[in-house]
């Protein structure tokens, strides 16, 4: 048998070895080091002083993470969060992006995305990031108030005008960037003011997250209800609607069902089928099955112990939290499975129900509601898309 034989059965030979399916890692480059301090923050150990990656291990990582995709991976993402990830200052991204240049495979895009809470962001920050076509997500809970009650820096001073410059900077820039915007019941209530706020900073893609129940939050006194969640994400789409925003402000939580509902395949891991694709690498090499799941059980090795990455990968597809979504017997008999798949396991609550269900149940059957006379395949959407209004086709 010859070597290329060999690697296609995926048995390594020599070098790196290649996983089963592809994979993405977020890296955290400063762990959960951050110098805000949201008062619901899933990261518990944040306060810590944050130590940066070391560039030995950068370089070890970048190159094994590109070797490990399979050989028929056409684009390889990179995934930088923390905490603050640009506390791990502009040379570190610097040297990523020299390693990454000098890894790539020929054919292989290389793209790189950053969630950041935009308070550091600087005119060479966005000159960097422009060059090397970032995609950005910014953090930010809509206006000063909301942002200032929710999400303080570390002397409990308000972040909203900085986070507000940085946003500038990235228009003026002309970097890609969506918001991202935490719900939780404080804010239920205030759907389509929310959303009036963070379009009318010039914001067109925008994402809404539930709340987490981790780390900070329930402390703090935070919640989200299943009816608080969908009443939320209903009253998103409604505005998104009533103010012909479609097609020209994208809210990924509408548009991935719909890219779901025709193509059946999700954009994002929440309503995915299985979890076990998205992993998490601490600063000091630790790597976890999924950035909610930082414990024992979803510990999947350390690599700069010696863990190949291919490895890894291919143990946290088969950990049980991965297989077992939407098996659950509410959800094989829910009408809107279909773009839902259970949710996160990170929701499960202790009766193992997903406790946003009855919130996904509302937003999802408003959403499918005109959906549903289309055939789910590439000439339904074809279909579909011809019967929206020319100004707001999707
Ligand atoms: S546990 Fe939740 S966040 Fe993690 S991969 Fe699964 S769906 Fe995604
Ligand atoms: S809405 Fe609830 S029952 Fe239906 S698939 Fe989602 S989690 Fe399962």
């Amino acid at each position: 048998m010859n070597i290329d034989a060999l690697r296609a059965r995926q048995i390594p030979v020599s070098g790196v070895a290649r996983a089963a399916a592809p994979f993405h890692l977020l890296v955290k480059p400063v762990g959960a080091g951050c110098n805000l301090a949201c008062r619901y923050c899933y990261y518990p150990q944040r306060g810590d002083r944050p130590t940066r990656m070391d560039d030995a291990l950068l370089a070890q990582f970048i190159r094994q993470y590109i070797a490990a995709q399979p050989r028929y991976s056409r684009e390889i993402n990179f995934v930088w969060q923390g905490g603050e990830p640009l506390l791990a200052g502009i040379g570190f991204y610097k040297r990523a992006l020299a390693l990454q240049r000098r890894y790539a495979p020929p054919g292989v895009v290389i793209s790189n995305s950053l969630q950041t809470n935009g308070t550091l962001l600087t005119d060479a920050w966005c000159r960097l990031f422009r060059e090397h076509n970032f995609i950005i997500g910014v953090s930010l809970d809509g206006d000063r108030q909301t942002q200032d009650a929710h999400r303080p820096d570390r002397r409990g001073n308000s972040s909203y005008d900085a986070a507000l410059r940085g946003i500038a900077l990235l228009q003026q820039h002309g970097v890609a960037f969506n918001l991202l915007v935490v719900v939780h019941d404080g804010v239920a209530d205030a759907a389509a003011a929310l959303y009036d706020q963070v379009t009318a900073l010039g914001a067109r893609f925008l994402q809404f997250q539930p709340l987490m129940l981790e780390g900070d939050a329930p402390a703090g006194g935070y919640s989200l209800s299943a009816a608080n969640w969908g009443r939320f994400m209903r009253d998103i789409y409604r505005r998104w609607r009533q103010r012909g925003d479609v097609g020209r402000v994208f809210v990924m939580n509408i548009e991935h069902v719909y890219a779901q509902y025709f193509t059946q395949v999700s954009p994002d891991c929440v309503h995915a089928a299985r979890c076990g694709g998205n992993l998490v690498m601490e600063q000091d090499g630790g790597v976890y099955a999924c950035d909610h799941l930082i414990d024992e059980a979803h510990r999947l090795g350390r690599f700069n112990a010696g863990d190949e990455l291919a490895t890894l990968a291919d143990a946290a597809r088969a950990l049980p939290f991965g297989r077992r979504k939407s098996v659950r017997r509410e959800c094989q008999r829910c009408s809107v499975k279909m773009v839902c798949q259970g949710g996160c396991p990170a929701h499960l609550g202790p009766d193992g129900y997903n406790r946003l269900c009855a919130g996904y149940y509302a937003f999802f059957s408003e959403v499918l509601a005109p959906l549903r006379r289309y055939p789910r395949d590439a000439g339904g959407l074809a279909l579909w898309r011809s019967a929206q209004p020319e100004a707001s086709r999707p």
